[in-house]
């Protein structure tokens, strides 16, 4: 059984420009994500991607179709359901999306803190998710002090701090330079395999969904225009 299945979804914004007219943002997508794979969602700014991410993690309601999470349909759920939902998706951002003023620590226990996990847990859990990204050391920094490769190793330790089943990579990378972007793709790997998270990775970049994916689906204008294996995909003339 699919973790994520995306049924003839669609939504739709009013424009900005026109009200009386529709902007088609996602227009009749169906997807099959399976449980434990990789799975790279791919097309230029303004495809619909992040549109797309925010439907899974029912930050938005569709304006039609269905979308089912773990067997529920999230479309027809309450706002409490909801957040019980959200603990089983977490997310990481290009822009990383840090408390600044907060410690990795306290960054990291956060979404603990909010599902009012107690302090003892939640001290044994950091400690835990600090050692699994490779930073032992850096519980007392904050975001500032560290690299743009670290600060994406604490937004991925957060989005795994409730345990999770699903992991959304919402261009994780694209701020990287190429070492540190093979060092955090390495680091989603082993989230992947050793945790068996199932990793939604969206991005405009290729080799990124090459180096990690194994199946992959082409937006383009709202639209899945192609999708199967990464290896199919992307050797077709
Ligand atoms: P991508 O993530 O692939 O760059 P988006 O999902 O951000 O694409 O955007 C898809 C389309 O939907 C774009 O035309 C964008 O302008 C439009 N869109 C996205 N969010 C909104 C919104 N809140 N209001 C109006 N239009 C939006
Ligand atoms: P507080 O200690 O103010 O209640 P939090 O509970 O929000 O802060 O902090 C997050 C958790 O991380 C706490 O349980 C804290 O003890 C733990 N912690 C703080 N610094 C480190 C560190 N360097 N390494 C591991 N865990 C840490």
């Amino acid at each position: 059984m699919p973790i994520v299945s995306l049924k003839d979804v669609t939504k739709s914004y009013p424009s900005p420009s026109d009200k009386g007219q529709l902007i088609h943002a996602i227009d009749g997508v169906s997807l099959d994500i399976e449980a434990g794979e990789v799975f790279g969602i791919i097309g230029y700014s303004g495809a619909g991607k992040s549109t797309l991410v925010r439907l899974i993690n029912a930050l938005e309601p569709v304006t039609s179709g269905h979308v089912i999470v773990d067997g529920t349909d999230i479309t027809t759920l309450a706002e409490s359901e909801l957040r019980k939902l959200r603990l089983e998706i977490g997310m990481i951002f290009q822009q990383f999306n840090l408390f600044n003023s907060k410690t990795v620590a306290k960054n990291i226990a956060y979404p603990l803190v909010v599902a009012g996990v107690g302090k003892a847990e939640r001290k044994r859990r950091v400690a835990e998710l600090l050692d699994f990204v490779g930073l032992a050391d850096k519980g007392r920094s904050y975001p500032d002090q560290l690299s743009g490769g670290q600060k994406q190793r604490v937004g991925i330790a957060r989005a795994l701090a409730s345990s999770p089943r699903i992991l959304l990579a919402d261009e994780a990378t694209s701020a990287l330079d190429p070492e540190t972007t093979h060092e955090v793709l390495g680091l989603l790997d082993r989230v992947n395999r050793e945790l068996g998270v199932t990793i939604v990775v969206i991005t405009h970049e290729m080799d990124v969904i090459q180096s990690i994916a194994t199946r992959v689906a082409v937006m383009e204008k709202g639209r899945i225009i192609e999708q199967g294996d990464v290896f199919d995909v992307f050797s077709q003339p």
